[in-house]
């Protein structure tokens, strides 16, 4: 490949909705890096739908335009950058966006996911491979990113399998960081990638009975699918509170009405477990003294750590993903993609570059 070859991309060219298919010149891999023939590519639904809808919260990227994001992929290692040792070419891989240095406090304590370094364009200081608008994202044919952030894709699991393996990282890391043990009960709110993430965890890791609580709107797909992949019961917010307390509460939706329902579901030493982001809120009400009164513990997940990767490949292969990832689009179908998306079309919406 020569430095004239030209890829397709789907970027972000003008402030206002919608996005452009553009030609850009194949990234060439630098020091530490590989380069990614990106075969699957996710869209977030609290990060490239908003993009791409032109959601307010994204405005500030108006002077950083053009912008290709993407940041949830897999695909074949395409080339290797000088300093590469571990990967030589063509091998399947599944990708870390955030981008981490190994050397600060959090790294060597194994949270990379806080690592104090890497700060980017994100409003919380991280850096992630398409989302900080230094680094170029993968939707586009090629991606070049860190050799560190790659993990194998374990044979058996599809590229779209491959896409869904760092969001079930997040779920692995929510239940390995709370006080979960096997046969505790445990009910999630949001069965979006999150909540399901979590709900494959929590069923992988022994618990008794997992509950999943969704939307209204959720009644026709993803509440199905929670059953599909070991809930035990599903429910709506409007229902109220459970009929029976539970152990662990996973609050994966970032909605207030889920946060009030795990307030009143815990069992007195409880531990409620945020993972979901409260879009459009500054600050969100917490009943503090009523779980003071139930010693309820809290305790926040943000990303994956290796820890997590190498947990999730472990248990992914035993799994059926197959409910959780597509519809899947080619990348120049994307506004067919970013419509089924924003219709709650199943769980994770794929394109293929
Ligand atoms: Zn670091």
């Amino acid at each position: 490949m020569t430095a004239e070859d030209r890829m397709t991309v789907l970027e972000k060219r003008d402030p206002r909705p919608g996005m452009t298919l553009a030609e850009r010149p194949v990234p060439t891999p630098g020091a530490g890096e590989v380069r990614i023939a990106v075969e699957s590519v996710g869209i977030d639904g609290g990060v490239e739908a908003p993009f791409y809808r032109w959601a307010e919260s994204f405005h500030r990227y108006e002077p950083h335009l053009p912008q290709v994001f993407g940041h949830e992929f897999a695909g074949v290692v395409d080339a290797v950058g000088p300093g590469v040792e571990d990967w030589t070419g063509g091998e399947r891989v599944a990708v870390e966006p955030r981008i981490s240095c190994g050397r600060c406090r959090n790294c060597r304590e194994g949270r990379e996911n806080l690592c104090t370094t890497e700060t980017g364009f994100s409003p919380h200081g991280r850096k992630s491979i398409g989302i900080d608008t230094e680094v170029q994202g993968a939707l586009a044919e090629y991606v070049t990113v860190p050799a560190r952030n790659l993990y194998r894709l374990p044979e058996g699991l599809s590229f779209d399998e491959g896409v869904f393996l760092e969001l079930l990282a997040i779920g692995v890391h929510g239940l390995d960081v709370s006080a979960f043990a096997a046969g505790d009960r445990v009910a999630i709110t949001g069965p979006g990638s999150a909540g399901l993430s979590a709900l494959i965890a929590a069923v992988e890791a022994g618990a008794s009975e997992v509950v999943m609580i969704g939307a209204a709107a959720d009644e026709g797909t993803r509440l199905p699918i929670a059953r599909e992949m070991g809930a035990a019961a599903t429910r709506t917010v409007g229902e109220g509170p459970l009929d029976e307390p539970v152990d662990v509460f996973v609050e994966a939706s970032g909605h207030e009405s889920a946060l009030r329902l795990a307030e009143s579901s815990l069992r007195p030493g409880g531990e409620l477990v945020q993972i979901g982001v409260y879009h459009g809120a500054d600050r969100v009400p917490v009943d503090l003294n009523g779980l003071v009164n139930e010693e309820i513990a809290v305790r926040t997940v943000n990303a994956r750590r290796a820890t997590d990767w190498h947990r999730t490949l472990s248990i992914a292969p035993s799994v059926d993903l197959a409910p959780v990832v597509g519809p899947a689009f080619d990348l120049t179908d994307y506004e067919a993609a970013f419509e089924a998306e924003a219709d709650r079309a199943g769980v994770k919406v794929v394109l293929h570059p």
